[in-house]
């Protein structure tokens, strides 16, 4: 799941610099440790960034078509891109130079003729602390006990979405998913099983989701919520059902349940049209109404919000 993530791969450098020989002499002295593509303006290093980001970027400033300053202002600005550190490398002169690369957001000025090694060793300690970073970064994100994203992943990825669905016109689907009776699953094989319920359901419901724009995460307690971008009703409704029948097939046994001798679980779903604003802002208390309903309605069922 999202351990996954591979923060101990191989790290990857930008080179920007226009004049052969000197990314030459970059390429030669890194090779060995890392990944490296090469751009010779900034424009074309702005392109490669979008295709893949680079964990670090070492930034010629004098060049052709988009100089470095604006190539570092516009990462800067992207709050993809803002965590990438940039290492300004230059032949420019003066403090006002330097001062001014800084404080746009580089987190390094250095000055050429450079010394390979030095230039080396502070690319190894801006590279260690990026790892770190990603890596906090990563566990904000993640619930602790199962491992799937958490509700602040969730919260960026939905006020994403919604953007996405109202510029696009296209529709959006949230489903809450909610265990059923798990208060007295607890209190017939204890809270220690319960949490492994809470993971094994976790993980069932991340692999039962196919599409890959679409997110799993906790939502809290025995709680869990799905976002589903560019999907209707109706195929948010089927998504909800191979999820409810996904976990009734691991067939986990709740003696102390009158609905089934299997854990069950409910769920609401809600869509929105992306050409209505506050449907698209409201899907998540729609998909909770829907769930309040599938309650009622005596529960291992899915519930559509119909307004
Ligand atoms: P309903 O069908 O109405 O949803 O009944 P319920 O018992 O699932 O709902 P209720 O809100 O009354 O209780 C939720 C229970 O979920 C209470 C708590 O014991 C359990 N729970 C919440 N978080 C965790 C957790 O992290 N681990 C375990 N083991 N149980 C949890
Ligand atoms: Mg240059
Ligand atoms: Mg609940
Ligand atoms: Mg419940």
């Amino acid at each position: 799941m999202l351990d996954d993530l591979d923060l101990g791969r191989r790290q990857n450098v930008l080179i920007v610099e226009d004049v052969k020989l000197n990314a030459q002499i970059l390429v030669n002295a890194l090779q060995d440790e890392y990944d490296l593509r090469v751009a010779s303006n900034g424009v074309e290093a702005r392109a490669m960034v979008r295709e893949q980001l680079p964990d670090l970027i070492l930034l010629d400033i004098v060049m052709p078509e988009m100089d470095g300053y604006a190539v570092c202002a516009a990462l800067q600005a992207d709050h993809n891109t803002r965590d990438i550190p940039i290492l300004f490398l230059t032949a420019l002169e003066g403090d006002k130079n330097e001062a001014y690369g800084i404080e746009l957001g580089a987190m390094d000025y250095i000055r050429k003729p450079f010394n390979v090694p030095i230039v080396k060793a502070k690319i190894r300690n801006h590279l260690e602390l990026k790892r770190y970073k990603d890596i906090l970064k990563r566990d904000s994100r993640i619930d602790g006990l199962t491992r799937i994203p958490n509700r602040r992943r969730f919260d960026e990825a939905y006020s994403e979405e919604v953007s996405r669905a109202l510029r696009n016109k296209t529709p959006l689907a949230v489903l809450m998913i909610d265990l059923d009776l798990f208060k007295a699953y607890n209190d017939t094989y204890g809270h220690l099983q319960g949490d492994d319920v809470l993971k094994l359901v976790a993980r069932t419901l991340y692999n039962t989701l196919q599409r890959p724009g679409d997110l799993i995460a906790r939502w809290g307690g025995e709680e869990f919520v799905a976002l589903l971008p560019q999907t209707a009703l109706n195929g948010a409704w089927q998504v909800a059902e191979r999820l409810r029948l996904a976990i009734y097939d691991l067939q986990i046994p709740h003696e102390a349940s009158p609905i089934d001798r299997y854990l069950t679980i409910s769920v609401g779903v809600a869509s929105a049209d992306g050409s209505d604003r506050s449907a698209c802002e409201e899907l998540l208390q729609r998909a909770d109404e829907a769930v309040y309903c599938a309650k009622k309605r005596g529960r291992n069922t899915t519930v559509v919000y119909e307004s």
